[in-house]
């Protein structure tokens, strides 16, 4: 695989193992393509730092569809959602309990991790190659394929390559190709803390409260997973969010928000300020690359858009991948591809749309928001949706508006 140029019966590459990559190597593998995956990281690299955690139906129902019992092992894995409460101020204003049957459609919530680890065994199973401790440093399109350039020096050929490289893919800046969007100022700090051994934390709801008074008007939230449980702290722009998101810092808030001895078994300590960036474009000029995932978009957590949405961008490149290499003529072929990254974007940003609605009612920047923030708390405890509303606001439950030409029913 060391010529100038590519072979149809090369090996399509996916440049990244982390969920996308790996959802990619098993959609483009389970459709009888030869992979090859090249992750810059070896293979047994500690993953640090808050992922994912809530995983859609509709995700959950892709990942089975690409790999049948590959879903239902996820959806095994993970806990469904209790429930759902709002605060505002020190008053409850809404309170939801979600009978189990109903919830198992809403979402599995788990760690990031254990879904990978489901992904990487049955990429293995299906055959996928993977080159591990080996960074892509550069990459060059033709009209007939790829040539990526390894940090060792050696090149490799591909026809079609996903660049699923994550929120600084080597592969989008080889291609000249730019984010556009914003980072929001605010720090949010997310700690992520062990189950309580008495079996309580699957049963606790999802939790906001609006300006908790102990934390000095601050918003916080809180979120069980299988196996932990989430808790974020929304910063004021005058914080010092270096001390908050340290470890005596965290220990003093996390205990007022939650039972103290979460604040004792902490797993991890990130702070993010999140960007809301989607590319400019998806693929290259000669159709041979598509973006998916964190390397074509960067989007706040709220609203569960960045992996779940990942998940139908690797899919649908897979799909198309296979689709153009089956194609009569190039012209087909660069069609299907263009179609693919064009209506990928689109979905892009509409999910920025979605997860930037959420980080405003979060933040509650602006007057607008505020006030309609304060009417829904008093219409809260009598109206319902006042209160589905302010419970919803990092969740955005909401799916984004349908087109029907689109190839993802989702996101
Ligand atoms: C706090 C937090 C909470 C979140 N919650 C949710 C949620 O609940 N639901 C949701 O859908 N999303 C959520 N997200 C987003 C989600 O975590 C990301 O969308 C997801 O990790 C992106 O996966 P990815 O595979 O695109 O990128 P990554 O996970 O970053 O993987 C990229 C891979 O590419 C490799 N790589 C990088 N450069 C190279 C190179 N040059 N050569 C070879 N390999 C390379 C990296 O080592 C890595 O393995 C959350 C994010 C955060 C930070």
């Amino acid at each position: 695989m060391s010529s100038q140029s590519a072979d149809e019966q090369d090996p399509c590459v996916v440049v990244g193992a982390g969920p996308v990559g790996l959802t990619a190597a098993v959609a483009l593998a389970g459709k009888g393509l030869p992979v090859l995956v090249l992750e810059a990281e070896p293979q047994d690299r500690l993953r640090t730092g808050s992922r994912a955690i809530a995983f859609l139906i509709p995700t959950v129902n892709r990942w089975e569809k690409i790999r049948p019992g590959m879903g239902d092992s996820i959806a095994e894995a993970g806990n469904v959602l209790a429930g759902g409460e709002a605060y505002y101020g020190d008053k409850r204003v809404f309170t939801i309990r979600v009978n189990p049957v109903l919830s198992k459609h809403f979402a599995r919530t788990l760690s990031q991790k254990k879904v990978e680890a489901i992904l990487y065994a049955e990429a293995i199973k299906l055959g996928v190659e993977f080159r591990w401790a080996t960074p892509v440093t550069g990459v060059t399109t033709h009209s007939d394929g790829v040539t990526i350039e390894l940090e060792s020096g050696e090149q490799i050929n591909t026809p079609y390559l996903i660049a699923a490289d994550g929120a600084r893919s080597v592969v989008r800046k080889a291609l000249g190709i730019t984010m556009e969007g914003h980072t929001d100022p605010t720090p949010f700090i997310i700690v992520d803390v062990d189950e309580h051994p008495d079996g309580s934390t699957p049963l606790k709801s999802i939790f906001f409260q609006y300006n908790r008074p102990e934390l000095d008007g601050r918003n916080v939230m809180y979120m069980p997973f299988a196996g932990g449980m989430r808790v974020d702290l929304q910063c004021k722009p005058s914080d010092d969010a270096e001390y908050l998101s340290s470890p005596e810092g965290v220990r003093e808030w996390v205990g007022k928000v939650v039972d103290p001895w979460y604040a004792e078994h902490i797993q991890w300590i990130s702070m993010y300020r999140f960007h809301q960036v989607v590319a400019d474009t998806y693929t290259d000029p000669h159709r041979r690359v598509i973006l998916a995932g964190e390397a074509a978009h960067l989007f706040a957590p709220w609203g569960g858009r960045g992996l779940n949405s990942g998940v139908f961008d690797a899919t649908d490149a897979a799909t198309a991948i296979a689709e153009a290499l089956r194609a009569p003529d190039r012209e087909q072929a660069r069609k299907v591809i263009e179609r693919c990254a064009t209506d990928r974007r689109d979905w892009g940003l509409r999910n920025r749309a979605v997860s930037s609605a959420g980080l405003r009612r979060m933040r509650g920047a602006d007057q607008l928001t505020r006030v309609q923030r304060t009417i829904a708390a008093h219409l809260a405890p009598v109206v319902w949706p006042a209160g589905f509303w302010l419970a919803n606001g990092g969740v955005q439950l909401k799916l984004p508006r349908l087109r029907a030409s689109k190839s993802s029913l989702f996101y």
